[in-house]
């Protein structure tokens, strides 16, 4: 990596100020899922082994209303990555003030501190989310060094990654920025081959940049999910009441003519009446699909020819559920693909990017047996199209 990392500098006896991704989620005041906060521990280790003061911050969730500020607190997030780092983390209920100063000062050589939610500045003025160069200046004059670390807001210019790093001397890479640009930018880059890329997931609008970057890059681009219906449609078949983005037609047209030895789909898919948990389904090709039934899973014939293709892949992408996993009788083409993936030779790079292809994973209990899950959603999407991203573009070049 050309930008400069935290192995680059010491440490020792410095306020080192660390953006973190700990937007987790919280369901009915729980974290139900804390890879970001196990991704992050290494950064944070290096720096209190090196005896300087971690001084962490995150957003989590988002702050429209004073309803919104109780149950974004970063207090619990700090208790679990305290339970994790088997330390005491300090926390600090502020985004700024004469607390949170006396507490960064009075910190010592291995301390970990934390101060709350940066997007409590969004209240007012959205200080945060529209870089507010004051609140930039002064929470980098809070620290000596600014390590970034948050892969997930890296394709946002805020306050907390872009501002600080326009006011301090120098901004460096955590563990995990460096790791997802390793893996991510190494497919990119060299990919070992066959590169099979799995595009699935809601809507073709969301993917658009990531298909046609991919498919510069990539062997095979293997598309199903809520979103291959529009391409369906393209082709000019029937798909009943699946979902469609009809605006996007045309481009669907011209990506399939772009990419006709690349793009492979169908022959089947499963569908139902209705969108709902216990519907009936039914196995169709998808030259058949009756008008009154929607598509809610890759067929068995897909999955097979998918699995077949994966088999022989020596890196794979995953970006998008190929089904209606949240339902159980229509998550059995998703958990096929994640298998697929498990089970491909070791020395194959599986790499999953998006939120709800990572939850999938991790919901079938899989996790452990991919190369890399992406924490960013969002970034890893735009990384893959090809986009310079703010939060990368500002550390400091080697
Ligand atoms: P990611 O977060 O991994 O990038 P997306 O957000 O693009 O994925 O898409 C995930 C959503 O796509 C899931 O909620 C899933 O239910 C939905 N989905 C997948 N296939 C279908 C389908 N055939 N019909 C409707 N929704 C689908
Ligand atoms: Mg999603």
């Amino acid at each position: 990596m050309a930008k400069k990392t935290i192995r680059d500098i010491d440490v020792k006896g410095k306020k080192v100020l660390v953006r973190v991704d700990f937007n987790v989620p919280i369901q009915d005041g729980e974290i139900t899922d804390d890879n970001r906060i196990i991704q992050a521990l290494p950064t944070i280790r290096h720096i209190i082994e090196n005896g300087g003061r971690a001084i962490l911050f995150s957003h989590l969730g988002r702050i429209k209303t004073e309803a919104d500020l109780a149950k974004n607190s970063l207090d619990q997030v700090a208790k679990r990555l305290s339970e994790h780092i088997k330390q005491p983390v300090i926390f600090i209920s502020e985004t700024r003030g004469k607390a949170l100063e006396e507490a960064v000062n009075k910190l010592q050589d291995g301390q970990i501190l934390m101060f709350e939610n940066t997007r409590f500045e969004d209240l007012d003025g959205k200080k945060e989310s529209k870089n507010d160069p004051e609140l930039g200046a002064y929470w980098a004059s809070l620290g000596d060094v600014f390590v970034n670390d948050a892969f997930g807001t890296a394709h946002r210019e805020h306050a907390s990654n872009v501002g600080i790093a326009n006011h301090i001397k120098e901004t460096v890479a955590g563990f995990l920025i460096e790791k997802e640009i390793n893996i991510l930018g190494g497919a990119l880059e060299h990919p070992k081959r066959p590169f099979i890329a799995i595009l699935g997931g809601a809507k073709v609008s969301d993917k658009i940049g990531v298909i046609r970057n991919l498919l510069e890059i990539a062997d095979q681009i293997l598309v199903s999910g809520g979103m291959a219906y529009t391409f369906f449609k393209a082709k000019g078949y029937e798909i009943g009441t699946s979902l469609l983005e009809a605006d996007k037609l045309p481009l669907a047209q011209e990506l399939l003519t772009i990419g006709k030895d690349k793009i492979v789909m169908g022959p089947d898919l499963v569908t139902s009446k209705a969108f709902a948990p216990d519907a009936e389904k039914f196995i169709r090709p998808v030259t058949a699909i009756p008008v009154d039934e929607m598509g809610m899973d890759a067929g068995p014939e897909t999955i097979e020819k998918f699995t077949q293709i994966i088999i022989d892949a020596k890196t794979v992408f995953w970006n998008g559920p190929v089904g209606v996993f949240e339902f159980p009788k229509f998550a059995e083409g998703t958990r096929s693909i994640a298998e697929a993936l498990a089970n491909i030779k070791e020395s194959a790079t599986t790499i999953i990017g998006g939120g709800d292809s990572a939850a999938a994973v991790i919901q079938f209990g899989l996790a452990d047996q991919m190369t890399h899950i992406s924490t960013g959603g969002g970034a890893s999407l735009e990384y893959l199209e090809g986009k310079k991203l703010p939060g990368i573009e500002c550390i400091t070049e080697k």
